[in-house]
């Protein structure tokens, strides 16, 4: 699809929101609900489609489907509580009122990495409050997409509330942006996407909600508990095989638990099964193509060249394809390619540090804001780092 498509489909949902919009909260919160029990039955189905076209072990995937079907079941609640405010007047014969409105048409382009969630997150609360949707789905992961209107559709939400556009990203990317019916761009993907978009959005003066890249810390402290740490840093690290947003990118370890925590960590890395999402047992998955695995061998490359070790993996996985070996480098320092933008990969990069102060200054050192982690036994220092740190999602203990 291109120009012509996108034009159509903001059409239909520009035509929709006239009923849509007029709806009652609790109207539109039963077909949310609809939409949500849907999705539910059919978990599995939807599962094994994420599994075949995204790659991540089908456990996970069906636990994406439960994940991203959360948020019609939240916003379907929502929807019925678009309050308002009643503001004090300056002047005594007046009264201000705030009247929460749907902004009209919005588009919605998403990400592969959550072919499911993604949507759900952004359509859930457009929906719940009267606006009508055009959706651009990543070109690689098309089909749950469609799969998940479909269902829509069976669950009472009219045609043209919900419309999904795919093919030429930046034809139809420039086309939604042009269009004064669209009020609205909300986007998870690439920061540089997410720079144009915010430009373009700016010659219709669109709303714009932008989830961009991240370059998430994880730091182990000497008093961290080693069992806790291991595990959120396993989790944070290779959930879908690194390839999430707030994946941790870069591992930052004190001196004192250094030896230990590494080479536990090695040991646990060494045990991930690699393969078919379908495969039991398996857990690390395929990368999203070629383009990506070139991506990672070249920033292992750089990191290598100027000094860090390979402690566990480091190459293309035997399996073939795009699978590659999960992986951790040691010795790494904060200005290689690895510790600067994200690997999206199962890459775990190794910095050691000496004190409290010198982690919160390598975490903060990256232009990119998303998520950070860290291990602690200390309150204190619990509520003293999660300050620190310049992240707009901290987990504490936990990945
Ligand atoms: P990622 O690195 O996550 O693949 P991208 O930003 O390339 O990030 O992709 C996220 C989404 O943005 C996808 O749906 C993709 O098709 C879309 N996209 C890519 N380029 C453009 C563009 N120029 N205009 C609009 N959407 C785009």
């Amino acid at each position: 699809m291109g120009e012509k498509e996108t034009k159509d489909a903001i059409s239909s949902a520009y035509e929709a929101f006239g009923h849509w919009s007029k709806l009652t909260g609790s109207e539109r919160s039963n077909r949310l609900r609809s939409w949500y029990n849907l999705l539910m039955e059919h978990k599995e189905e939807l599962g094994e489609l994420i599994t075949l076209e995204q790659g991540k072990p089908l456990k996970e995937a069906i636990g994406e489907v439960g994940y991203g079907a959360s948020f019609l079941e939240f916003f379907a609640e929502e929807a019925k509580r678009v309050y308002g405010d009643i503001i004090p007047s300056t002047l005594p014969d007046r009264r201000v009122l705030v009247l929460k409105q749907p902004v009209g048409v919005v588009a919605a382009i998403t990400p592969w990495n959550f072919p499911l969630a993604m949507i759900t997150r952004k359509v859930g609360p457009a929906l719940a409050c009267g606006c009508t949707v055009v959706i651009k789905p990543s070109e690689f992961t098309p089909l749950t997409a469609l799969a998940a209107a479909e269902l829509a559709l069976q669950s009472g939400i009219p045609p043209g509330v919900l419309n999904v556009v795919m093919g030429d990203a930046p034809k139809i990317g420039d086309t939604l942006l042009e269009s004064t019916q669209v009020r609205k761009i909300t986007f998870t993907g690439s920061t540089a996407v997410g720079k144009k978009l915010m430009a373009g959005a700016a010659e219709t003066v669109k709303k714009v909600s932008l989830e961009l890249g991240g370059n998430a810390p994880c730091i182990v402290f000497d008093d961290a508990d080693l069992e806790v740490a291991l595990k959120g840093t396993l989790a944070t690290k290779f959930r879908n095989s690194g390839q999430t947003c707030v994946c941790a990118n870069r591992i930052l370890v004190q001196e004192g638990i250094y030896e230990k925590f590494t080479s536990a960590f090695s040991n646990a890395v060494k045990d991930l099964k690699v393969g078919n999402g379908f495969s039991e047992g398996v857990v690390q998955g395929p990368l999203i193509n070629e383009a990506a695995v070139q991506k990672v061998e070249s920033f292992v490359q750089d990191a290598i060249s100027k000094g860090a070790k390979v402690l566990a993996g480091g190459k293309r996985h035997s399996l073939g394809f795009t699978f590659y070996e999960p992986t951790i480098i040691g010795d790494v320092k904060n200005d290689m390619l690895i510790a600067r933008q994200e690997v999206f990969g199962p890459v775990a990069p190794i910095i050691r540090f000496k004190t409290e102060e010198e982690a919160i200054r390598i975490a903060n050192d990256t232009n990119a804001g998303l998520a950070a982690y860290f291990f602690t036994n200390s309150i204190k220092r619990s509520w003293r780092v999660s300050e620190a740190l310049e992240y707009g999602i901290v987990g504490v203990n936990e990945g």
